[in-house]
């Protein structure tokens, strides 16, 4: 029969292994809130478990309240860093309300004799905050499905089914835990053998090394979505650079059986703008710009900034006067939402249409024609390349 001791012994050193592998592996490398709190969870287990073998000596008054509070706080803990993953902060408040209330109960039962004082206050408090944790879980899971948010590849839709799952569990072990304490008392020997202290013990230790695991995969799937999205969006407008915009737009248009609109869009006497009223106000001017064209911009359609002061549109219509019409609500926009700064460059735009049979190239190079004729026709228009 393994023996309670042993066993906390075991996981006190399981926990701060994992506390020093997560704290320096993945905290100190990417810094990120869950593996702070984690580690924190870690910290809270570690300290619990060592307080636990305190049970049986003069020092179980005290060892034992701390004990489960420290309990509860590494399940509070856990609860935080799933909130973390819905960008929520968590304050003290919270954190501290279900440890020290459990701390309260168990110092007013009689821990000096019983080494299961507080109990069901102490089981019931882990329950709900694993539970917390498993529903924040589910949460992160639903909201990041279907979007291209940072947690909807595919290795962290598995990180984080595994941390809600395994923290569901817990959940579940220490409800039954509550009921079977409250209903037979820890002594019975259907409590010992379901949920006592040593199969208890074994399923934390588990628990710990799968979700440390699991949270060490979940950082690297973050890290990758955070490398992509730098080396795909342009900062300054938050559109998709040349590369990432020649390659989508590309893709769309050999998806479409029907011709694609391709747009050019460059800002007119950009040079002046910056010279008389700065670099920072001609920033100011090409975020406006982007804001417009991605406010501009349907379902179907996509938008890059090709380098300094010039656009590309893919939109996804075939007509003419479409095409036309929304590249004059852009202009129009663009106007409206920046009439209140000093200066507000006009744009000129070239539309042509790209079919799948060429490259995406050849399109681009007559939309870009097509501008440069708006800008000697003066500039503030739209031309459409004359073969549409
Ligand atoms: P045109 O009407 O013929 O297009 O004239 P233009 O002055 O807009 O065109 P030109 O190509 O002569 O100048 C473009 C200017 O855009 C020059 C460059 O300093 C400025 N520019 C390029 N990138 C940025 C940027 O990121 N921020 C700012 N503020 N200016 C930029
Ligand atoms: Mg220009
Ligand atoms: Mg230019």
């Amino acid at each position: 029969m393994l023996d309670p001791l042993t066993l906390r012994v075991a996981m006190t050193a399981v926990a701060a292994t994992l506390l020093v592998l997560s704290y320096t592996g993945v905290y100190l490398r990417h810094r990120s809130r869950f593996a702070a709190w984690w580690s924190a969870a870690l910290i809270a287990v570690a300290a619990s478990t060592t307080l636990y073998l305190f049970n049986g000596s003069e020092a179980q008054t005290f060892s034992v309240p701390i004990a489960n509070a420290l309990g509860v706080l590494g399940a509070v803990c856990t609860w935080a860093a799933a909130r973390s993953l819905r960008g929520r902060a968590t304050g003290w408040g919270p954190v501290l309300v279900g440890p020290a209330a459990t701390m309260l109960v168990t110092q007013l039962d009689s821990p000096t004799t019983d080494t299961w004082a507080g109990g069901a206050a102490f089981l019931t408090a882990m329950a709900v905050y694993f539970g917390l944790a498993a529903h924040a879980m589910r949460e992160v899971r639903i909201e990041h499905r279907d979007s291209s948010g940072r947690y909807s590849s595919a290795s962290a839709d598995r990180a984080t089914t595994v941390l809600g799952t395994t923290v569901g569990a817990l959940s579940a072990v220490y409800a039954l835990r509550a009921a079977l304490f409250v209903s037979v008392g820890p002594d019975a020997r259907l409590f010992e053998t379901l949920v006592g202290t040593v199969p208890v013990t074994i399923a934390l230790i588990v628990a710990l090394v799968v979700v440390t695991f699991t949270m060490t995969e979940l950082s690297q799937a973050e890290r990758v979505f955070d490398l992509e999205l730098r080396a795909t969006r342009d900062s300054l407008t938050r559109l998709w650079n040349r590369a990432e915009f020649v390659r989508r737009a590309a893709l769309r248009v050999a998806q479409r059986n029907e011709l694609t609109a391709i747009v050019v869009a460059d800002l007119d006497h950009f040079k002046a703008l910056n010279d008389a009223h700065g670099h920072a106000a001609g920033d100011r001017a090409l975020a406006a710009f982007g804001a417009a064209v991605r406010h501009a911009l349907g379902p179907r359609d996509l938008a890059g900034r090709l380098g300094g002061e010039e656009f590309a549109l893919l939109i996804a219509t075939s007509d003419v006067g479409t095409a036309r019409a929304r590249v004059e609500a852009l202009r129009l926009e663009y106007t409206v939402a920046t009439s209140d700064q000093d200066a507000t460059p006009t744009v000129s735009c070239g539309v042509a249409f790209a079919s799948a049979r060429e490259p995406l190239s050849e399109a681009l190079q007559r939309a870009d024609a097509a501008m440069y004729q708006a800008k000697r026709e003066g500039r503030d228009r739209v031309v459409v390349d004359s073969v549409a």
